[in-house]
C-alpha cells in the first residue's frame, strides 16, 4: 500500500523546517524532516497529507497511541473542570488517584510513594536527591552508555555520547561509573555467560577497592534495558547481582524505567523480568500517553524520610497529566501490556527472518515492544555500522516508516503499544525493502 502523496519532505514539510530553524534554539538534533499534522493509534500524517507507520512513538511516549479515544475524553473532561492547582501546595482528586494507581502497580509487596515530576530528567533527579537525603551519603554508581537526562544530576550519570556532555563540564562530584552487563558488545573478552561477573566484581573489587568507599556510595542507578545506549538487555542475573551488592552495603538500588516501563516490555516494570524489586523506580515517557508528566516512585520507607518542603515543584500533580497517567495506565494494565506481549513477540519473531537474510543486521533483541536492530559492518567482529542504521532510517522515512536510532548503530523498535500484527506485517515489507534499497 502506498501511503505517501507527495515526495518526501513535501512542500509543506519543508516551508516548516524553514520556519523552524529560524526561531528554534539547534540543540536538537533533528533527525529527518518529519512535520506531524494528525495521529491515530500507529499511524500518522504530515502537513502535506502523507501517511507514516509511527514505530517510535516520539520516542517511547504514546504508549498508548496517538489520541487514544479514553485519554483524549479524560483530559477533555479535566480541562473543563481544573488545569492547574500547585500539587506541591494543595490537594487534589486526579493527583491523589493516580498516585494510588500507580504506587498498586509497584512490584513486590511493599508499600510504595510518589513524587510527581514533569519529566523523566526530574525523576532522576528526585531519585539522586531522595537517595542522598535518605542514606546521608554522596556518591551515585551509573553505568557506560547509560542515559538518565540532561540536568547536571542526571547528566553526570548519563553517559551515553560525547556531544551529550561536551562543553557542560565540571560535571556533578561522586559520580562513578561502572560497565553494563552488554551480552553483544563485552567489556572484556570473555563469553557471554561470564559478563555478569566480570560487572559486578568490577564494582565490588575494582570500584569500591580503588575509587569510591562502598559506603560512601548512595545509590546504584541502571535501565533495566539501556534505552539511548542502543537498547540493550543486559545479561541474566546482572539485576539480582547489583540487589545483592546493594543490600550487603546499604545502598539504594534505582531502575531508571523511564523508556522501559509502563507496559513496554510486557510487564508493567521492566525490572520485573529480572524477579527482583529495586528500591526506588524513576518513570516518565510512556506514563502520560504524551502529556509532559514523570514520576519517582519509592519504598515508602525510603520517601517517607522527606521532611516537607524538602523536594518540590510547580507542576508536578498538574491535573491533565494526572488524568493521563490514571487513564494509561489503566488502559496499559487492561490490555496493552499483553498486546506489547504478544505483538512484541511476532514482531521479534519477524525481525530475526530479515536478520537471517541481510548480513549486516549483527543482532535483533528486545522485551515486548522494547526491540533493537544493531547493524554491523562484520558479524565476526561486531563492529558497529553507524552509518548504514542512519540510512536504513532515512531510507524508511521516504517510504512512509518512522524510526529511530540508538547507541552506535541500533534501530529502536518502540511503536505504541496498541500496535497490531497487520501493522507489523505492513512494517516488516517497509522494512525490508529499505533494507533492499540501502545494501543491507
Ligand atoms: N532516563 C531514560 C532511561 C531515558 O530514556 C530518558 C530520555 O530519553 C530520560 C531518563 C530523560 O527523560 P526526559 O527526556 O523526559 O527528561
Amino acid at each position: 500500500m502506498t501511503n505517501l502523496l507527495t515526495t518526501i519532505p513535501g512542500p509543506r514539510a519543508l516551508e516548516m523546517v524553514d520556519r523552524d530553524t529560524a526561531v528554534m534554539a539547534p540543540c536538537s538534533g533533528r533527525v529527518y524532516p518529519f512535520v506531524m499534522e494528525r495521529g491515530q493509534g500507529c499511524e500518522v500524517w504530515d502537513v502535506d497529507g502523507n501517511r507514516y507507520l509511527d514505530l517510535n512513538a516520539g520516542i517511547a511516549v504514546v504508549s498508548t497511541g496517538h489520541s487514544h479515544p479514553r485519554i483524549v475524553a479524560a483530559i477533555q473532561d479535566q480541562a473543563a473542570k481544573f488545569i492547574h492547582m500547585a500539587g506541591t501546595d494543595f490537594y487534589n482528586e486526579p493527583m491523589v488517584k493516580a498516585a494510588e494507581k500507580l504506587t498498586s502497580l509497584m512490584p513486590g509487596d511493599d508499600q510504595w510513594q510518589v513524587f510527581f515530576s514533569n519529566s523523566g530528567t526530574e525523576a532522576v533527579e528526585a531519585a539522586i536527591k531522595l537517595a542522598r537525603y535518605n542514606t546521608k551519603r554522596q556518591n551515585i554508581i551509573g553505568f557506560y552508555s547509560s542515559f538518565h537526562g540532561r540536568s547536571y544530576g542526571s547528566l553526570s550519570i548519563t553517559a551515553s555520547k560525547p556531544y551529550q556532555r561536551r562543553g557542560f563540564f565540571p560535571m556533578m562530584p561522586g559520580v562513578f561509573h561502572a560497565f553494563y552487563a552488554n551480552p553483544f558488545h563485552t567489556p572484556w573478552d570473555v563469553d557471554p555467560e561470564e559478563v555478569t561477573r566480570y560487572t559486578l566484581d568490577f564494582i565490588e573489587k575494582t570500584l569500591f577497592t580503588t575509587t569510591t568507599p562502598a559506603d560512601d556510595v548512595a545509590a546504584i542507578i541502571a535501565e533495566p534495558i539501556q534505552g539511548e545506549g542502543g537498547y540493550v538487555v543486559p545479561t541474566p542475573g546482572f539485576w539480582a547481582g547489583l540487589r545483592d551488592i546493594c543490600d550487603r552495603y546499604g545502598i539504594l538500588l534505582i531502575a531508571d524505567e523511564v523508556q522501559s516501563g509502563v507496559g513496554r516490555t510486557g510487564k508493567m516494570w521492566a525490572i520485573e523480568h529480572e524477579g527482583i524489586v529495586p528500591d526506588i523506580i524513576a518513570s516518565a515517557k510512556g506514563l502520560g500517553s504524551g502529556l509532559p508528566v514523570g514520576a519517582m516512585i519509592a519504598r515508602k520507607e525510603i520517601a517517607s524520610v522527606w521532611k516537607p518542603g524538602a523536594h518540590g515543584n510547580t507542576y508536578g500533580g498538574n491535573a491533565l497529566a494526572m488524568r493521563a497517567v490514571y487513564e494509561t495506565l489503566s488502559v496499559v494494565e487492561e490490555e496493552l501490556m499483553a498486546n506489547a506481549n504478544e505483538v512484541g513477540g511476532y514482531f521479534m519473531q519477524r525481525l530475526h527472518e530479515l536478520e537471517d537474510r541481510f548480513e549486516h543486521i549483527g543482532d535483533v533483541r528486545g522485551r515486548g515492544l522494547m526491540i533493537g536492530m544493531e547493524f554491523v559492518k562484520d558479524q565476526s567482529t561486531r563492529e558497529p555500522h553507524g552509518e548504514l542504521a542512519n540510512a536504513v532510517m532515512d531510507e524508511a522515512f521516504r517510504r512512509g516508516l518512522l524510526l529511530l536510532t540508538c547507541g552506535k548503530s541500533t534501530i529502536r523498535f518502540c511503536p505504541p503499544l496498541v500496535l497490531s500484527k497487520a501493522q507489523v506485517d505492513e512494517a516488516i515489507d517497509l522494512l525490508a525493502d529499505t533494507l533492499e534499497a540501502v545494501g543491507a
